[in-house]
C-alpha cells in the first residue's frame, strides 16, 4: 500500500507530526511503500535529508516545527514526477589488466588467488584507455603495431591523472594492496549506478555544429573524464558510470543542455514554492548531516541541493523571488561558476534594492551573523510558471520583472556566465535569416508580419555561431561578458528590417528589397547588363522563364 510520508523515529520526538506522516520505530519488514521518508530505505521513493536535520537543529517554536516538517515532506514529494532515479547496471567479469614497469608479483599472485585472469603491460606501450568498467578498451603498441584488448578492470602503477577518477581503474600506489583487492572483488558481478546528468543535444552548442568548436565547456570541467567529444561527428558521449555527480558541467553549460537527473530544474522550481516567506538555507547533499553541528535560527528552513556547483543564476533568482528573503548558502568555499553566479545576483540586488541577496556561511558563527542582517525584501516577490522553460528563459523573465522600467546600468559578467549582446549592421543585413538557423537558444527570431529580424539579448549565450553563419562579412558582431539591466535587454528588439520586393511581372512579393538589389549588383557584370537577363533578377521564380525565353515559349520551343 502506498502511503504519503514516513518518519523513522530514531530518537524520541519532542513534538507531534502532521497526521499525513506515519511515525515508525523500525524500517525492517514494513508492509507499506511511502512517497517520502526521513531516512534512506527501499520502502520509500524519496529521501528528504532536510527533515532529521531540521527536527534536530531548528530553534522554531513547536507549532512552527509541526507546520514546517510537513512543508519539507511536501516539498520533496512534488519533485517525484521530475526525478530520473532509475538504477542501471553493468556486468563486470574477472579480466584484469595490470600496467606496471616492475614485477609486483605479490599483487599479481593475490589477484590470481581471487580468480582474476591477469594480463600485464608495460606502461610505455599503452596508447589509450577508453570505455567503462566491465568494458574497458586498452590500446597498446606491440612491434610497432597498434592493438587493443578488452578487460573488466585495470590496475595501473602510477596511473596518469586523466584516469584517476575512472571507475574500474585503480592505482596500487594510492590505494594499497588490501584495499585495491577488496575494491576489485566488490566490483565483480553487477556494478550498479544511476544517471546523475541529463543531456539535451538540441540546444547543445557543440552538437553537430560543423563550422567550429563553439563550446566544449562541460568536457573541460568534468573531473572524471565522463564527457568525451567525438570531433568527427561533433557529438558528445557521456559515461554515466564514471560521472561523479559533481554538477560542474551543469553550471558551465551556457544553453541549459545539461541538468541534474536527481534534482532537475523543474523539480527545484516546484520545491522552492514551499519555501514561500521562509529564509532558505541551501546545504549541499555531500555534507555529513549526522555530524553537522549548525543550529537553525528561527524562521530558517533547510533545502538540500544535489550539488552546489550546479547552482546557477536561475536557481537563486527563483528562490529569492519566491521566499522574498535573502538566501543563506552553507559552503566552505565558492569557486568557478557558482562564485560568478553569487557575485552576479548580489550585484543585481545591490543595484535594485540596495540589499545583499546571498549570504554564504561556513559555520554557525557566520550563519548567526548573517541571520542578524537578514530582512525580507518584499518588493522582489514574483511568481511564474516556469515548467519546461530553460535556465536562460527563467532568469530573463525574472530579471525583466526585477528591472521593471528602470535602467540599472550594465554589469560586467565573468566568462562562465556567457551574457552578452549582438550588433547587427542593418545596412549589410539582407534578411537571409541564416543566423536564425544558427541560433539554437531562440535569441534570434524572424518576424514575417513586419519583415524583421529580432534579437533578445537576455537569451543570447554570446556563442558567436550566428557570426560564422552570416554570409555578409562584418554584419554581426558579438559583445561578450556584459548584462544590461534595462528593459530592452529582455525583449525582442528589431535589428534589421526591410520592405518586400514585388515581382515586376506578376506583382507577387518574393524576396526583400535588399536581397534583390544585392543579387542584381552581383550579377550585373556577368550579364553584361543584358536587359533581358537583368530583368529576370527582378522576377519571381515562376516568371523568370517567361521573361528569359518569352518569344521562344510563345513559338512552342519550350517542348
Ligand atoms: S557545456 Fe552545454 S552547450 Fe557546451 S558542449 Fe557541453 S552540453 Fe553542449
Ligand atoms: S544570437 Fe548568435 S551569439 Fe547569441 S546565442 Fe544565438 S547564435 Fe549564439
Amino acid at each position: 500500500m502506498l502511503k504519503e510520508y514516513m518518519f523513522y523515529d530514531q530518537n524520541p520526538l519532542e513534538f507531534p507530526l502532521d497526521e499525513s506522516i506515519e511515525v515508525v520505530n523500525t524500517t525492517q519488514n514494513l508492509t507499506s511503500k511511502y512517497l517520502v521518508s526521513n531516512v534512506k530505505t527501499d520502502n520509500s521513493y524519496l529521501y528528504a535529508p532536510e527533515i532529521n536535520y531540521y527536527v534536530k537543529n531548528s530553534e522554531d517554536v513547536i507549532s512552527d516545527k509541526i507546520h514546517n516538517v510537513k512543508k519539507l515532506y511536501d516539498a520533496r514529494g512534488v519533485s517525484l514526477d521530475f526525478v530520473d532515479d532509475i538504477e542501471l547496471s553493468q556486468s563486470v567479469g574477472n579480466k584484469l589488466v595490470v600496467i606496471c614497469l616492475d614485477e609486483h608479483s605479490d599483487f599479481i599472485e593475490e589477484a590470481k588467488k581471487r580468480d582474476f585472469v591477469t594480463l600485464v603491460f608495460n606502461p610505455n606501450h599503452i596508447l589509450e584507455v577508453s570505455g567503462c568498467i566491465g568494458n574497458l578498451h586498452v590500446s597498446f603498441l606491440k612491434d610497432q603495431e597498434e592493438l587493443e584488448v578488452v578487460c573488466d578492470q585495470i590496475v595501473w602503477f602510477e596511473m596518469p591523472k586523466i584516469y584517476t577518477q575512472k571507475v574500474g581503474m585503480y592505482d596500487l600506489n594510492v590505494l594499497g594492496l588490501e584495499k585495491i583487492i577488496e575494491t576489485l572483488c566488490s566490483n565483480v558481478g553487477e556494478y550498479r549506478y544511476k544517471h546523475f546528468i541529463t543531456y539535451d543535444s538540441q540546444t547543445c552548442q557543440y552538437h553537430e555544429r560543423k563550422r567550429a568548436d563553439i563550446c566544449t565547456e562541460c568536457v573541460g570541467v568534468c573531473p572524471s573524464g565522463a564527457i568525451i567529444k567525438i570531433d568527427s561527428k561533433k557529438h558528445l558521449q557521456f559515461s554515466h558510470i564514471d560521472c561523479i555527480g559533481c554538477g560542474a558541467c551543469v553550471s558551465v553549460c551556457p544553453s541549459s543542455s545539461l541538468d541534474l537527473a536527481q534534482m532537475p530544474f523543474d523539480a527545484f522550481s516546484k520545491m522552492s514554492s514551499f519555501y514561500k516567506n521562509s529564509i532558505v538555507l541551501l546545504i549541499p547533499s555531500k555534507v555529513d548531516f549526522e555530524s553537522l553541528d549548525l543550529k537553525l535560527p528561527k524562521g530558517v528552513l533547510p533545502l538540500v541541493i544535489e550539488s552546489k556547483d550546479a547552482l546557477n543564476e536561475a536557481h537563486f533568482m527563483t528562490l529569492l523571488q519566491t521566499s522574498t528573503y535573502p538566501v543563506l548558502f552553507f559552503t566552505k568555499a565558492l569557486r568557478g561558476a557558482v562564485l560568478e553566479v553569487v557575485s552576479l545576483v548580489n550585484e543585481i540586488f545591490q543595484r535594485k534594492y540596495n540589499k545583499q541577496a546571498i549570504f554564504t556561511c561556513k559555520d554557525e558563527i557566520e550563519l548567526q551573523e548573517a541571520c542578524k542582517n537578514i530582512q525580507a525584501i518584499d518588493a522582489c516577490s514574483y511568481g511564474i510558471n516556469q515548467e519546461g522553460m530553460s535556465k536562460r528563459e527563467i532568469f530573463s523573465a525574472r530579471l525583466a520583472h526585477l528591472v521593471g522600467s528602470e535602467n540599472l546600468g550594465t554589469i560586467t559578467t565573468g566568462k562562465i556566465a556567457h551574457y552578452g549582446n549582438l550588433k547587427i549592421d542593418d545596412e549589410k543585413c539582407t534578411l537571409c535569416f541564416s543566423c536564425i538557423g544558427a541560433c539554437n537558444v531562440k535569441a534570434l527570431t524572424a518576424h514575417p508580419e513586419d519583415n524583421s529580424l529580432r534579437f533578445n539579448p537576455s537569451l543570447c549565450t554570446s556563442c558567436g555561431y550566428c557570426v560564422l553563419s552570416c554570409p555578409e562579412k562584418g554584419c554581426i558582431s558579438v559583445v561578450e561578458n556584459e548584462l544590461s539591466l534595462e528593459p530592452k535587454y529582455f525583449i525582442q528588439n528589431i535589428m534589421a528590417q526591410d520592405e518586400l520586393f514585388a515581382c515586376q511581372e506578376c506583382g507577387k512579393e518574393f524576396a526583400t528589397v535588399k536581397s534583390v538589389q544585392k543579387i542584381a549588383a552581383m550579377m550585373a557584370p556577368h550579364f553584361r547588363n543584358d536587359p533581358r537577363k537583368m530583368a529576370t533578377l527582378y522576377c519571381c521564380a515562376e516568371c523568370k522563364p517567361k521573361v528569359m525565353f518569352g518569344d521562344a515559349l510563345e513559338k512552342g520551343f519550350a517542348k
